[in-house]
């Protein structure tokens, strides 16, 4: 991050702004609509400025720039069409420790203004950092027609109530919880069709009728969160991703979409590799039951989907014998995310009317797999944590009468900027393993289908 956004309440407070011109003005309006005292330095002002001059909006120091003009300043703005003057000002305020903006000069700033949607009370500030001004109003375009115009009033309505809330709940999550439910229920419905003394009366009952204990409970809840691509989440596993207040989280799950879990939740690595249980199956099933325990709302975010090799059913028992809520929500499994992102389709009707999925781990260093079931005609066989056993499980594969041409894929890092795919047979896999780096997590997919990846792969990575 190159820039902590922070808002600065500049109320009465002054800020210089050099420059008497269309961009300051334009930057006057801004501070004015945060309430600053703003003092412009300008031996002539243009029409707008000259016109808040006069209505005794703003103040003119009739004059050129001086350094001692600084003294007691919030902010300065350098905002004059003189290049060497825009550089001197900057200076003189960085040596003054004095926050300063150089209009288009972002080298020359210590801070930038971000593009705004302004719901006030919230204020919503898009930034790219001074790289595309433009794309930032591009952006806040998009975020303005997301955003109710009515937020602005919900905020000043749920500010009014803060008070009571705080005297109906004693503990923080108490106060979240009921505030989470409330703005996303139907108070805010019905403040959005602006039915304000609706809304109103509903935020009175739920206060008077909030069940203190339900508010406290604890929950567990199991999300898929797919492949990689943070694009595949379900808009359940987003919702609830921003509402834990823990996350225990595993090595399968991309820093992009743990980036989406709700900033202030406690994060919890229980990574696993193979073979290498970083934590164990048994301490995981026993922590989620704890942080429920304690009230919490506990996110166990796993690659994939839960119920696929996934261990999640294992999970979940516990917290269904020991009486504890929670919720199980699919996530798009490796099988499917990966065949659709290397355009191999699993079933296809001139080459496979099945699919099956199986687990290749190694077992004994040995892979234990119905391998008559497998080798059945006009099947896809995919097989997950399959990469260690690979040679074992090609060998069965043609011992147990798959003819030795048959296509086969590895899908590396599959829907990721990082995907690769591999395609052969399963004669020749081996040696393609043998002749690159592969590594986990990488898929396996056998069958006839796979030949179509050729033509039908469609997605390319960076
Ligand atoms: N529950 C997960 C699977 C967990 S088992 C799911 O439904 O996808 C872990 C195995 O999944 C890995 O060894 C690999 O074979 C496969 N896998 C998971 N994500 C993958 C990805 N992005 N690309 C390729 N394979 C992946």
């Amino acid at each position: 991050m190159d820039y902590l956004p922070i808002f600065i309440d500049i109320k009465k407070r002054p800020v210089l702004v050099v420059g008497g011109g269309e961009i300051a003005a334009r930057k006057v309006s801004l501070l004015l609509r945060a309430q600053a005292s703003v003092v412009v330095v300008a031996p002539q002002l243009g029409s707008i400025l000259q016109q808040q001059l006069d209505d005794g909006v703003i103040s003119q120091l009739k004059t050129t720039y001086q350094p001692s003009q600084l003294a007691g300043c919030a902010l300065v703005i350098a905002a004059t069409n003189d290049g060497a003057l825009n550089a001197t000002i900057s200076n003189d305020a960085k040596q003054l420790g004095l926050p300063v903006n150089v209009v288009d000069h972002p080298e020359l700033c210590t801070f930038i203004l971000p593009s705004i949607i302004d719901r006030s009370p919230v204020i919503v500030a898009v930034s790219t950092g001074g790289s595309s001004p433009v794309l930032g109003r591009l952006l806040r375009a998009r975020l303005e027609t997301l955003i109710p115009a009515a937020y602005g009033r919900l905020a000043e309505l749920a500010g009014r109530f803060r008070g009571p809330v705080k005297n109906r709940f004693n503990s923080f999550n108490q106060r979240r919880r009921f505030w989470e439910e409330q703005l996303q229920g139907s108070v805010a419905e019905l403040a959005y069709a602006n039915k304000w003394q609706e809304a109103e009366a509903a935020l009175q009952q739920a206060i008077d009728r909030a069940d203190v204990g339900e508010l406290e409970k604890g929950e567990v809840y199991l999300v898929g969160a797919g492949p990689g691509d943070p694009d595949l989440l379900t808009f359940r596993a987003l919702r609830l991703m921003q509402q834990a207040d823990v996350v225990l989280y595993d090595r399968l799950v991309s820093p992009q979409i743990l980036d989406l879990v709700r900033r202030e939740a406690e994060q919890i690595y229980v990574g696993k590799k193979r073979a290498f249980h970083a934590v164990r199956q048994e301490d995981i099933n026993q922590q989620l039951i704890e942080l429920a325990k304690q009230g919490k709302r506990v996110l166990r975010l796993k690659g994939g989907d839960p119920f696929i090799f996934g261990r999640g059913g294992e999970e979940i028992a516990g917290l269904a014998a020991e009486g504890i809520p929670f919720q199980v929500v699919p996530g798009v499994t490796a099988a499917a995310g990966c065949a659709s992102y290397a355009g191999i389709p699993l079933t296809h009707r001139d080459y496979a009317q099945s699919v099956i999925f199986v687990t290749g781990q190694l077992k004994d260093g040995t892979v234990d797999l119905e391998w008559q079931t497998l080798v059945q005609p006009r099947q896809t066989v995919v097989v997950y944590m399959g990469l260690a056993g690979l040679d074992i499980i090609c060998q069965q594969l043609i011992a147990h009468g798959m003819s030795a041409d048959m296509p086969a894929a590895l899908v590396q890092q599959g829907t990721t900027q990082q995907q690769r795919v591999y395609t052969g047979t399963v004669t020749t896999l081996n040696q393609i393993v043998a002749d690159n780096e592969i590594h986990a997590p990488t898929l396996l997919i056998i069958g006839e289908v796979v030949k179509l990846h050729e033509q039908l792969a469609w997605f390319k990575p960076a």
